[in-house]
């Protein structure tokens, strides 16, 4: 942490209304590239949560107050804090959760951009007036924002998650609770840092972090005043987050698993689909949401396909992230390292085999990138999200097939597809259970571009022109005796 230029960003307690707040108890944040010590942070009780809680609802009326242009002001002096920073926030990002410094700075960009979009889209809330039935009555609609909303965001994209959702909430008009992941705090910790900066009023944004998440996700799926609940991470918590959320009746965003099917054609461009594959699949080292899971490759160039990966593959190199030349860091923690290694087992058994494995670092949790062949979509690699760097190879012979194999999955985030065929491109999109499909594109997001599930990937949207809506309820007005 000592190469960090601008020590403000380095926050070691939760940020409550507006106060660092220290206590006794601590939680420690390991440099998962290392295994070494790199911070420890206080660790917050329920109490903390409540009193979070219980302050953003008070901050919530008058920041509800202030124009949609104080807002929208706000928000771009947070962006620009944060693009200011950029540099000092990607390398805390990359020591806490070890994904290669130009994704982390990338990452840090990409949260930003969205902080800029709802600063725009603030401005844009826009109601309606609507056809009465009778002519002495009018109907007007009008946009709130929900109140206080209770968030829980993951470690494999510690800043631009949080940051995501906070932007969206705030411009809105809503205020934001949010605990961060315990294994990667400190970049939430530190965006916060930029919004008390910027002059977002204390109240507005409050970063909880504790080890404690079952506690502290109680107090955010329950308490009275909050009004709606957002949530990235896996399918299994986002279930039980729910089923919390249910008793209080609260509106929800779940972003959620996802098993994505990455189709190769006969026909695609097969060299813009091995780009496309090699950014999708092994950014991050395999740890994103929308990651490919299960490769399915016309059978025709099933071969071809997989000796041009193999080449591909063996050109990159795996490493601590602070490194320049590295491009895949470790995963996040032994637990990630383990289970890839038992998906990876049961396969073998059921006749997977392993046409080629990038020797990895002995010492941190690195997974050495491996492409397994010989898979089918019935085998625990195929079915279950793999969140590793592990490329597994389905061959197909139609499209028919095809579309019914990626859609065997409980899972229905994000879907790539590669054709040149543009009825194919049509048919093939419409018929894919999915909320995103990339076609011909290995980055299915952007702060333009709805993002979210369906199935048991979750529901709800960010980003896009929709983003806000999850924030927002629709009131009507009915309106009479308007005729003399
Ligand atoms: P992953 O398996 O990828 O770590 P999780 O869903 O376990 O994903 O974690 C995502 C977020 O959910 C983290 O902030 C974590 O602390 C939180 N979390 C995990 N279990 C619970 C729980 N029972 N209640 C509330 N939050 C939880």
């Amino acid at each position: 942490m000592q190469s960090i230029k601008n020590k403000r960003l380095i926050r070691t307690g939760s940020f409550i209304a507006g106060h660092w707040h220290n206590s006794d108890a601590a939680l420690n944040v390991y440099n998962p590239a290392t295994g070494q010590l790199l911070a420890t942070v206080s660790n917050a009780g329920t109490e903390q949560a409540i009193v979070a809680v219980d302050k953003a609802y008070a901050a919530q009326k008058l920041w509800a107050t202030r124009t949609a242009g104080e807002r929208s002001e706000l928000l771009m002096a947070w962006h620009d804090a944060i693009l200011q920073n950029i540099d000092d926030l990607a390398r805390i990002l990359t020591l806490e959760q070890g994904k290669p410094l130009a994704q982390a700075k990338g990452e840090v960009a990409y949260g930003a951009s969205y902080v800029k979009w709802f600063a725009e889209e603030a401005l844009r809330v826009y109601g309606d007036t609507i056809p009465a039935p009778s002519g002495d009555k009018r109907i007007v609609v009008l946009k709130q924002p929900v109140g206080v909303v209770g968030a829980i965001t993951p470690w494999n994209f510690p800043n631009a998650m949080m940051v995501r959702k906070a932007a969206a909430a705030m411009a809105a008009g809503c205020t934001f609770v949010v605990k961060p992941s315990e294994e990667t705090p400190l970049s939430a910790l530190a965006v916060a840092a930029l919004a008390q900066q910027a002059g977002i009023p204390d109240g507005v944004l409050s970063v909880v972090v504790s080890e404690d998440a079952q506690g502290i996700g109680e107090v955010l799926t329950t308490h009275p005043h909050i009004s709606k609940f957002s949530f990235t991470g896996s399918t299994g918590v986002g279930k039980k987050l729910l089923a919390q959320c249910a008793n209080g009746v609260k509106r929800t965003s779940m972003e959620l698993g996802g098993n994505a099917p990455f189709i190769v054609m006969e026909d695609a461009d097969q060299a813009a689909a091995l780009s496309g594959l090699m950014s999708a699949k092994f950014r991050n080292a395999g740890q994103t949401c929308v990651c490919p899971n299960r490769v399915f490759i016309h059978r025709s160039i099933y071969d071809n396909f997989a000796d041009k990966l193999q080449n591909k593959l063996g050109t990159l190199t795996i490493g601590p992230g602070l490194n320049d030349e590295v491009d895949i860091g470790p995963l996040i923690n032994e637990k990630a390292t383990s289970k890839i290694k038992a998906l990876v087992e049961r396969s073998l058994a059921m006749g997977a085999k392993v046409l080629y494995t990038l020797s990895a670092p002995l010492d941190g949790c690195y997974y050495p990138p491996t492409i397994m062949v010989n898979v089918n979509n019935q085998m625990p690699i195929a079915r279950t999200e793999i969140f590793g760097p592990v490329a597994t190879l389905i061959p197909f012979d139609s499209e028919q097939e095809v579309v019914e194999l990626a859609n065997d999955t409980e899972y229905g985030l994000a879907a790539y597809l590669y054709t040149r065929d543009v009825g194919r491109i049509f048919r093939m999109s419409e018929a894919l259970a999915f909320g995103m499909v990339a076609i011909n594109e290995g980055v299915v997001s952007n702060a333009a571009s709805p993002f979210g599930g369906v199935k048991a990937s979750g529901h709800g949207r960010e980003g896009s022109k929709y983003g806000l809506d999850d924030y927002l309820n629709i009131k009507s007005l009915c309106l009479g005796g308007i005729d003399a």
